[in-house]
């Protein structure tokens, strides 16, 4: 049994893989620091109360009709999400002061933590006069950056006149005109979205400060420069996953444990790792594509394909059945891997990915070069990071070709570059794991975002 401080938490993740993920990692290290952890979540995307029994699960209602949990399109879920969400949230809270039968009991609750995009939160907390935290999943220069979108439009350089152009945006590198005009393209209706931004920056400015899943190491300037915009103190944690708690797995979906003994096969840093995370989609040309490029390299590759991520069909039945048959030893496709596990295999030797922060950031802290093929938001920005900063991958430009495709794979697996890249990110790994050791600066930013707890 831990040793309990008498303080309780409250977390609320946003209902996405990519957040519950960090929000249940971060509930555990709360929870090894003497913390009682009650976790509000939606019926949607529920986390599996049952992988963490220390931790106390309250569901509320989200309203969200079987078509609508179907959706694509990420920013009309969380739209939905902030609409419906506000009253049983607010219930929720009322019911469980309630429950705490005297005044003593009611101030055991020091705070809530929770995601940037839930933008009713701030208010409800301050009407309970509850503390709140904004726990940022993004890399923080992303953060940062897509607050001051807005701003970009008002002062004109939005959109770009060309969207294709190489060079740099300004406020906000190393992202490229291009790679905003794409995340541009991929959201509805610029006002919405810039009053949405606006919303996230007036809400985030009253919280009592930010929890980041990143460290000075990964995110050094962007942090040097948060004061301009924030007042508050900026705790960059680190990576969630390496510190050292207990793991258990907060997937939504069931891993496929089959991709471990099959590695255990394979040579070492022989296997490419391919995964697009929870929510890419792609079209059945793009899965043909991905599947020839891997397929030419005749080296080996273990490759996610989730049920429901290529339009208009089930899972892979599009591929012609001669691919699969020919798989045999060198490939294998599965619907939902035990990501963490595959990274941390010896087998592994790069990650064609889409760039998500979380699985960045596990690639990082496991030393595994990147190919980058991001899709949409700050997937863009983490992939500049990867090729164009830290130089620890290579970058598709957004060609799912199957040559494009054949030739990193190759360049990074078997070439001069390869190791190059793989010392610069072994370098990288062992400075951010550095950082969650004891003296290093996210276990120092960490001590004092207890500390700050415990003094409401
Ligand atoms: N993940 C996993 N198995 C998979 C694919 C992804 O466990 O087969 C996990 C991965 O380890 C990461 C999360 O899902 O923690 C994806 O988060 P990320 O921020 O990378 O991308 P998103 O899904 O939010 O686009």
């Amino acid at each position: 049994m831990e040793k309990t401080n008498g303080r309780r938490v409250i977390l609320f993740p946003l209902p996405l893989q990519g957040c519950i993920n960090p929000m249940i990692q971060l509930a555990k290290i709360l929870h090894s620091r003497g913390f009682s952890i009650t976790v509000i979540h939606t019926r949607f995307n529920a986390p599996k109360a049952s992988s963490h029994p220390l931790f106390t699960f309250l569901q509320i209602p989200d309203g969200l009709s079987e078509a609508e949990t179907r959706t694509r399109d990420v920013t009309l879920l969380i739209t939905l999400l902030n609409q419906r969400c506000e009253s049983p949230f607010r219930e929720c809270l009322t019911k469980l002061f309630a429950e705490s039968e005297t005044e003593e009991e009611k101030q055991r609750t020091s705070c809530l933590i929770d995601d940037s995009n839930w933008l009713f939160t701030q208010s409800v907390a301050e009407s309970f006069n509850l503390p709140r935290f904004v726990l940022c999943t993004y890399k923080f220069t992303f953060f940062l950056g897509h607050l001051l979108v807005p701003q970009l439009r008002r002062e004109g350089f939005l959109p770009f006149p060309d969207s294709e152009a190489e060079d740099l945006v300004p406020v906000f590198p190393p992202l490229r005109k291009k790679d905003l005009s794409r995340i541009m393209r991929n959201s509805r209706q610029s006002e919405l979205l810039d009053s949405y931004l606006q919303k996230i920056l007036e809400t985030t400015k009253r919280a009592s400060g930010i929890i980041v899943m990143s460290c000075e190491e990964l995110d050094r300037d962007s942090l040097a420069e948060s004061n301009e915009v924030f007042t508050f103190p900026i705790f960059p944690i680190g990576p969630s996953h390496i510190h050292d708690v207990q793991a258990s797995s907060s997937s939504l979906f069931e891993p496929d444990q089959s991709c471990i003994p099959w590695l255990d096969k394979r040579e070492t840093r022989s296997v490419t790792y391919v995964s697009l995370g929870s929510i890419v989609t792609i079209s059945e040309s793009e899965l043909l594509e991905i599947a020839c490029g891997l397929s030419n390299t005749n080296l080996s590759f273990l490759w996610v394909v989730r049920p429901g991520s290529v339009h208009g069909r089930d899972w892979i039945e599009s591929l012609p059945q001669g691919f699969i048959e020919s798989l045999d030893e060198k490939g294998k496709i599965v619907k939902w891997a035990p990501q963490k596990e595959v990274l941390a295999h010896r087998a592994i030797g790069g990650f064609l990915t889409h760039n998500g922060w979380n699985s960045t950031v596990e690639s990082i802290c496991e030393g595994v070069p990147m190919i980058s093929l991001p899709f949409a938001w700050d997937q863009m920005l983490n992939a500049r990071f990867v090729s164009d900063v830290w130089r620890i991958g290579i970058h598709l430009e957004g060609r799912i070709e199957r040559r494009e495709i054949e030739r990193a794979v190759r360049r990074l697996m078997l070439g001069s570059e390869g190791e190059g890249i793989r010392e610069r990110i072994n370098a990288l790994r062992d400075e951010v794991r550095r950082s969650v050791q004891r003296g290093g600066s996210s276990s120092r930013y960490l001590d004092d975002l207890v500390d700050r707890i415990l003094s409401f």
